[in-house]
């Protein structure tokens, strides 16, 4: 159904930031911005990035959030200033189980699943998903929004 992610974000992001009391959590969007989206699916994919952010970046620090406008396509981005992603470890981080086994990481426990859930929620609504990130600077993931809404393509039947 028609969301308005703007909304749909500041009410997740005002209460990571509130809860959070190492964590800094910000937003930046347009006033307005609606995709056409599972709710629920939507939720946990956001939910899982900032809840992941939070998390790897254990000396606290800045998370923010955007939706910004490229070229016709939003764009929510999930960046966190923590510990960061090897290079070599990047293209295996989507992957079910899989977990970066690097001395930052090791103390940090989890399972390897919500990636694996995000992209999963990401291809079923025809997004894509990336991840860019410098080891010991912070991770930025993105989310292409290639919604008919979002970004006004003509319908054709
Ligand atoms: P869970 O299933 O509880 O989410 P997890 O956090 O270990 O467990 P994923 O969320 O799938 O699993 O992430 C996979 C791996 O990618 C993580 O184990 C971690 O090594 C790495 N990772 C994910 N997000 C970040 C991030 N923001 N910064 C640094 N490393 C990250
Ligand atoms: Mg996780």
């Amino acid at each position: 159904q028609p969301i308005d992610l703007s909304r749909l974000l500041e009410s997740i992001v005002s209460s990571y930031d509130a809860t959070s009391a190492n964590h800094r959590v910000t937003l930046s969007t347009p006033e307005s911005a609606t995709i056409e989206a599972d709710q629920d699916k939507l939720l946990q994919l956001v939910h899982n990035l900032v809840g992941n952010a939070i998390k790897y970046s254990p000396n606290g620090g800045t998370i923010d959030v955007s939706v910004t406008d490229e070229d016709g396509t939003l764009v929510l981005s999930v960046k966190d200033s923590g510990i960061g992603i090897p290079e070599e470890a990047l293209p295996y981080i989507f992957d079910e189980y899989y977990r970066v086994d690097s001395d930052a990481h090791r103390p940090i426990k989890g399972t390897g699943l919500g990636l694996r859930i995000c992209k999963r929620i990401a291809e079923a609504h025809g997004w894509g998903i990336h991840a860019d990130s410098v080891y010991g600077e912070g991770t930025t993931f993105a989310i292409y929004l290639y919604s008919p809404i979002a970004t006004n393509q003509p319908v054709h039947d």
